[in-house]
């Protein structure tokens, strides 16, 4: 039978011998440093973070470091990791705590909600495991535990649901070694309970799981069927000018790669050069098309057409807070979206 105790006895006992204790964001534990690796951890694996985390952190070692360095700046070292909506809060929270909290986290559950980007889960992490307080957590891999552990049948997105599992994750919290334990269900829901084939054989709660024991591992936690995304066709313009630089330009500040730079986007049923021409008054050649290639988000899915064509010689486009020459061999430290990131990097040397 299921009781918290023995639940946090199988946890830590666990944690003891198979946990992870060597990452980067569990050394020289802060609040900052648990909040940057909670949000970069979102969606996002372990191998392909710690990188990440670590140039972020040479860069800006501390909260105010963040809150004033320019968003470009901030989005260059996030560039690749996609999901940009997290860095943009990541950047306006960072402000807050250094404006409103004089740099220093506020250390309870409500004021943490309310900084841009912050959930539950993420104001638990940062309360428990850097600063040893009491939260419970509930990230994707601790729900879908939680869920097989009770056997609950409802897809974990219903509210009812949630807010069940919410109701467990506080039952079962320790009063003690509350970082420790977090840290511990985190590891088993990511490294045994995963998704696919969870591998029971070695997970030491075998004896209190309810889906192990009706052998319905495989069933639960039950995925709402998702609509088909949508097929949009966009135009990618790869502009040269006379010196071979390329034209980038920057995306609205919120949206699909927000505040970050991409060569224009024009939509598939526009007459792309005429559209150039009208927005910019500069006339366009074409020289030639690039592979098409498909790039996925959460909600839409874009057929990309890339398409270089040439500044007409007689003009010249001057740089703004808006568009930006740059020579497609070099990097530049501002925000870039992967696919575009490729582009400069495959067709640096061809395209001039
Ligand atoms: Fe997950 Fe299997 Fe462990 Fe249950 S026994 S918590 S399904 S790994």
């Amino acid at each position: 039978m299921l009781t918290p105790k023995k639940f946090r006895h199988c946890v830590l006992g666990w944690f003891e011998t198979n946990g992870r204790k060597e990452l980067p964001w569990q050394q020289n534990v802060t609040p900052y440093r648990v909040w940057v690796s909670e949000v970069m951890l979102q969606q996002t694996q372990v191998k392909t973070v710690i990188p990440y985390f670590n140039r972020f952190m040479d860069r800006f070692p501390t909260v105010q470091s963040l809150a004033n360095a320019p968003q470009d700046e901030v989005l260059h070292y996030w560039s690749g990791l996609g999901y940009y909506s997290r860095v943009r809060n990541l950047h306006c929270a960072a402000k807050v705590i250094h404006e409103k909290y004089s740099g220093e986290f506020p250390e309870d559950l409500e004021t943490l909600q309310q900084l841009p980007g912050i959930g539950r889960s993420t104001a638990g992490a940062i309360l428990s495991l850097g600063f040893q307080k009491r939260a419970a957590i509930l990230d994707g891999n601790v729900k879908r535990l939680l869920a097989r552990l009770l056997a609950i049948e409802q897809p974990m997105t219903d509210s009812d649901t949630l807010k069940k599992l919410w109701e467990v994750a506080e039952q079962l919290l320790p009063t003690r070694s509350v970082g420790q334990y977090n840290q511990a269900l985190m590891d088993l829901g990511s490294l045994v309970c995963t998704r696919t084939k969870p591998q029971c054989e070695a997970c030491p709660l075998t004896p209190l799981c309810l889906a192990f024991q009706t052998d319905r591992t495989h069933e639960i936690p039950r995925v709402k069927s998702k609509a088909s995304i949508p097929i949009r066709t966009v135009h990618l313009l790869i502009i040269q000018d006379a010196q071979g630089r390329v034209l980038l330009e920057k995306r609205p500040p919120v949206g699909i790669w927000g505040g970050l730079w991409s060569f224009p986007i024009f939509d598939g049923e526009t007459e792309i050069g005429k559209a150039f021409q009208k927005k910019y008054s500069y006339g366009i050649t074409l020289q030639g098309t690039l592979s098409s290639f498909y790039h996925t988000f959460s909600h839409v899915r874009w057929a990309i057409h890339p398409t270089i064509f040439r500044l007409n010689p007689s003009f010249s486009l001057s740089d703004t807070s808006e568009i930006l020459w740059i020579n497609p061999k070099e990097s530049p430290k501002i925000g870039l979206p992967k696919p575009i990131m490729h582009l400069l990097e495959r067709f640096g040397g061809q395209i001039s």
